[in-house]
């Protein structure tokens, strides 16, 4: 699978356009609203017709609902010492070569996770918040797209097996996993959470425990677009609460977007505070630093 990502196919653009319909995967059997009924056709077509690629509509492949070129396609951040677009192995951020450092086992760190240690003990973000990650992402959290969740979860797992596996100082997975809690009010107006659904598939890929409901969210800071960094920390402060279940552990804090680090910064302070032991943070991709 990880061959998929050095494939150069191109995505042919007009094959792209399908990401953000609310019926993706067509063949009808999709507007059944009962949730039973929905489940009960999509195993009988899991079964007996080949999966669509969210992306470009023709057949998926593997397991996942998306085609091997449209993967191929995919934004991908570097994670290797002496390649531009290389994310910072502390916050994620993503560099040209000559501004990363790298450590003794080759590891990248940026400037200011040199000069000040960074929350997270690992940073794993395997693309870039641009076309079509960033329209999977929206149709995920706004039309409830939730099969995007699944397949991208699997995806991350696999880059997070790589990642464990050539990380010579830090190369086990976490003790648990959790995601960053939404507000109560936001999760009841979607009815589902998107991080939660990445973590659970991420969770369930790597044998690693899920750890739903260790963290909630007790404070609304409300939208923190257009924010800035500072802005956002404020914000974002005191908005979480984490229960001794992380005690003690590696922690890995799943979300599905990485902006300025100021939500998921905050519940890992909130998890070293309540005792873990390192925590890590996962999410699919990272936007711009200065978005
Ligand atoms: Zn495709
Ligand atoms: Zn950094």
């Amino acid at each position: 699978m990880y061959g998929k990502y050095n494939r150069t196919a191109p995505l042919p653009s007009s094959d792209c356009r399908s990401v953000g319909h609310s019926e993706p995967q067509g063949r009808g059997l999709r507007n059944i609203h009962s949730t039973f009924l929905v489940r009960a056709a999509r195993a009988l077509e899991r079964r007996w017709l080949p999966a669509t690629c969210l992306v470009c509509r023709s057949d998926a492949t593997g397991t996942l609902d998306l085609c091997d070129s449209c993967v191929a396609c995919f934004p991908r951040i570097e994670w290797a010492s002496g390649a531009d677009n290389t994310a910072c192995l502390g916050c994620g951020a993503v560099s040209a070569a000559r501004h990363l450092r790298c450590d003794g086992a080759g590891r990248p760190w940026c400037l200011a996770c040199r000069q000040r240690a960074p929350l997270f003990r690992r940073t794993v973000a395997p693309w870039r918040y641009a076309y079509p990650i960033d329209g999977m992402i929206g149709a995920l959290k706004q039309q409830r797209q939730r099969a995007i969740g699944r397949s991208l979860g699997l995806l991350l797992a696999e880059e997070l097996r790589r990642v464990a596996a050539t990380d010579a100082l830090q190369p086990l997975l976490p003790d648990l996993v959790m995601a960053v809690p939404d507000h109560p009010a936001r999760r009841a107006e979607r009815q589902f959470s998107p991080a939660e659904d990445i973590a659970s598939t991420v969770a369930g890929a790597l044998a690693v425990e899920h750890a739903s409901g260790a963290a909630i969210r007790v404070g609304d800071a409300g939208s923190l677009a257009r924010r800035s960094r500072a802005e956002r920390a404020l914000a974002i402060r005191g908005a979480f609460r984490v229960d001794d279940s992380v005690f003690r552990r590696h922690v890995a804090v799943v979300d599905d977007v990485l902006t300025t680090g100021a939500t998921s910064g905050e519940l890992a302070r909130e998890c070293l505070d309540a005792g873990a032991a390192s925590v890590e943070l996962w999410v699919l991709a990272r936007t711009a630093l200065d978005a």
